[in-house]
């Protein structure tokens, strides 16, 4: 059976998968650089916000101080030594600084806290520079006096009298105050920052750096293209923001994100390894790839789950088309469809079988119908293994199989046509029961370009044939016999208007007295007078009891026969009993005796002038029938014959059943018996026993003198025969009739 094809499924599985592929790549390259734009600006965006924090930071710190700066100023001059650390202890509640003091011009220190004092004098000078011109002072110290990390010093200058400053307001911050501004906590864990100067300086940082300077960091890595450092240094000696990519030794990618501050010369520096980049981005694109995956799986799912459906609908057409449903082998349809190609296949040297099994339907009777469908199944099952590929077969109907097989030579092909009922009859059998598979094989060696169906025609005819024959029932066509059904069907065609227009004749033959040779009755012999020929019965009687015909045509030579006796009686000319042949059809049909009453008193002759002959086969196939029918053929005065005794497996038995007022010995009693004195031997007493059980011997077929001589010496009652003379027509009867005798 043809399946339908996963191919192109697969090609356009793999051209999607290659496209997809190159899509992904594609995509992901595209995401990747989106992100990393993406993350940069995040990462710009972060270093602002910290900057923006520790300048707000810076700038709350300043206000603060300035406004502390505000009270001291207003009081100056201040009234004795205690008013300065009683105010600083005072702003020192606020709790903001972690220190707070005043530097006075001439170097003295006041803190909130008198008793510590842990900045150095350097620090102080600085801070009095700073503010010396009313300015605003900021710087990282790192481990100034006590503090063991940078420290951050703010001061604003104490000028009361708009002029020169007195003094400076300080305050100092510990490490820990900006550390959360530098911790980049909208990166998460992934960066931090630290505030440099211009010229790279570091001035607070996050953790540790391996160098002072974030530019002699820089120097020992290698830049991302384009940036180079002098670029760097450049942007950010005017102030830029920069974004600088770098490798470090250990090839770990990172950026430096430069942001300016407020404050002084300062830039706020966001470090963010691009780990955390190519992480968003990695994470970003798998999240797409899953979803891309997902729709690509779902896509696929679908197109497979339709492509199935489609599938099993199509085979399930096929199957409706082109599958017996029984054996599940091909049926008519697709050997019809295939049938030309395969005959192309095997090079047209090919011949086409019909196989039937004989009496299928006894299996099904006996066995039931379920096994005769399992014999089938097997039937099929072998020919399947005992065919080659380019071979065919399909069930034809019931138990009819046709064969597509390769044909050499005739020898050959019947050995293997043997082989393989063989292997049918010993696979092919129902189980617990001997009952062999009968077969039958009609053959049709092509040899001519034809349509199938009359290839098939001509392997039926075969067939027809081979189903008569008692062994080996192989037969190959033969013209003759289509020659044969032509004329049949021409017969067929033509039987009813023949009988209507009186095409049917019937000849008589006489039967005579072996010693005086006077007729003394005769048997009625139908003739087909057909366009100026007369067809002898042995052409169209079979036929007929093949078709039926011969029930409405024995019927008419009755009526024929009555006819002429009635016409013999009315004339009073010489009356004789004619006998009539009866084919077996009449045997099972109740309408035969009633019949042929109706034409009888229909002509008003009485039924003992018809004799009725009934073959012997027939008789011996339903003898009980046969019965049933003399029974009845006798009740109603009929004297009743056997034909052709002799001619098949006669029984005596039959003899003593059945009671025949006279039986025909057949003529092949006679063939070659001159020569054959046991055929001589076997007529005696033949003629000897039917005549001791009291019934007419009648011989027909007497053709010579000494044939004559013979059966009247053995006793024979009555003559037919060539000798006396052939069937005439009813007119030559009727003057033979009017002799006295025929010797
Ligand atoms: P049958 O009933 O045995 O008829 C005898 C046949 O032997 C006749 O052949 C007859 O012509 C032939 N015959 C007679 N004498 C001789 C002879 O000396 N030598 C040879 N060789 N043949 C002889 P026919 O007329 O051709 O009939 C053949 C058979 O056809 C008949 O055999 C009978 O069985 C059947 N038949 C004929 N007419 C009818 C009919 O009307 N109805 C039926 N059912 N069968 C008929
Ligand atoms: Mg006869
Ligand atoms: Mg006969």
């Amino acid at each position: 059976m043809q399946r339908v094809s996963f191919r192109p499924f697969i090609i356009f599985a793999l051209i999607a998968a290659v496209i997809v592929t190159a899509g992904v790549v594609l995509y992901w390259r595209q995401v990747t650089i989106l992100l990393e734009k993406d993350v940069k600006i995040h990462i710009a965006d972060a270093a602002r916000d910290s900057a923006g924090d520790f300048d707000r930071l810076v700038q709350t710190d300043k206000e603060i101080l300035t406004a502390s700066a505000l009270p001291l100023e207003d009081s100056y001059p201040w009234k004795d030594e205690s008013f300065l650390p009683e105010m600083l202890a005072r702003l020192d509640q606020r709790d903001h600084f972690n220190l707070i003091g005043v530097a006075l011009a001439d170097g003295q220190i006041i803190y909130s806290t008198p008793s510590d004092r842990p900045l150095s004098q350097l620090v102080v000078r600085d801070v009095l520079r700073n503010t010396a011109h009313n300015e605003f002072y900021i710087a990282v110290r790192p481990r100034e006096g006590k503090y063991t990390s940078s420290i951050l010093i703010q001061a604003v200058p104490l000028d009361p009298n708009d002029g020169t400053p007195v003094g400076a307001l300080f305050s100092v911050q510990k490490e820990g105050y900006y550390r959360d501004v530098l911790a980049l906590s909208s990166m998460g864990t992934n960066g931090h920052a630290m505030v440099v100067r211009r010229n790279g300086d570091v001035v607070l940082t996050y953790e540790n750096l391996p160098a002072k300077n974030i530019f002699s960091i820089l120097e020992r890595y290698t830049l991302d293209a384009p940036t180079t450092l002098e670029s760097v240094r450049q942007d950010i000696a005017q102030g830029k923001s920069v974004l600088v990519g770098y490798h470090t030794t250990e090839d770990l990618h990172n950026f430096l994100q430069f942001v300016p501050l407020a404050i002084n010369d300062w830039y706020l520096v966001a470090a963010v390894p691009a780990k955390y980049v190519e992480e968003q981005a990695t994470q970003v694109a798998k999240l797409s790839l899953v979803l891309f995956g997902l729709v690509f799986f779902v896509f696929y799912f679908l197109l497979f789950f339709i492509m199935r459906v489609r599938d099993d609908s199509n085979r399930q057409l096929f199957t409706t088309a082109f599958v017996d449903p029984l054996t599940g082998a091909d049926n008519f349809n697709r050997m019809c469809e295939q049938f030309d190609n395969k005959l192309a296949g095997l090079n047209r040297q090919a011949a086409l079988v019909i196989f039937d099994i004989n009496k299928f339907k006894v299996i099904n009777d006996l066995h039931g119908y379920e096994r005769g469908n399992e014999v089938l199944k097997r039937v099929a099952q072998v020919l399947q293994t005992e065919l080659a590929p380019e071979e065919s077969f399909c069930r034809l109907s019931a138990d009819n199989f046709v064969l597509l097989l390769k044909y050499d030579e005739k020898r050959a092909f019947l050995k293997r046509l043997k082989a393989m009922s063989t292997q049918l009859k010993r696979n092919c059998t129902v189980e617990d029961s001997c009952l062999m598979l009968d077969i039958a094989f009609g053959i049709y060696e092509i040899t001519e370009d034809l349509p199938f169906y009359i290839m098939l025609d001509r392997a039926h005819l075969a067939l027809e044939h081979a189903k008569t024959r008692t062994f080996d029932k192989c037969e190959f066509y033969d013209a003759a016999d289509r020659n044969r059904i032509v004329a049949e069907q021409q017969i067929e065609n033509t039987m009813e208007s023949a009988l209507a227009n009186g095409e049917f004749e019937v000849y008589l033959q006489p039967k005579c007295d072996f010693v005086t040779g006077e007729i003394l009755g005769a048997e009625a012999l139908v003739r087909w007078i057909h366009e100026d020929r007369v067809v002898r019965p042995d052409e169209f009687i079979p036929l007929f009891e093949r078709n039926g015909f011969i029930l409405k045509l024995d019927m008419f030579i009755l009526e024929e026969c009555a006819r002429l006796l009635s016409m013999w009686q009315a004339n009073s000319m010489p009356v004789v009993p004619l006998a009539v042949n009866f084919s077996r059809l009449h045997l099972n049909d109740a309408r035969f005796i009633p019949q042929m009453r109706r034409i009888m008193a229909q002509y008003n002759v009485p039924n003992k002038l018809i004799e009725a002959e009934i073959t012997e086969s027939v008789i011996f196939n339903n003898l009980e029938r046969a019965q049933e029918v003399i029974g009845g053929l006798h009740l109603y005065g009929f004297p009743v014959a056997m034909d052709d005794f002799g001619s098949g497996y006669s029984s005596l038995n039959v003899l003593k059943e059945l009671k025949f007022d006279s039986i025909k010995l057949d003529k092949e009693f006679l063939s070659g018996f001159e020569e054959n004195p046991r055929a001589q031997k076997v007529i005696e007493g033949a003629i000897n026993m039917i005549k001791t059980l009291g019934v007419k011997v009648v011989t027909e077929g007497v053709e010579t003198r000494e044939q004559a001589e013979f059966l009247r010496k053995c006793g024979a009652d009555l003559a037919q025969g060539y000798f006396f003379s052939r069937p005439v027509t009813v007119t030559t009867f009727e003057q033979l009739l009017q002799k006295k005798t025929l010797l």
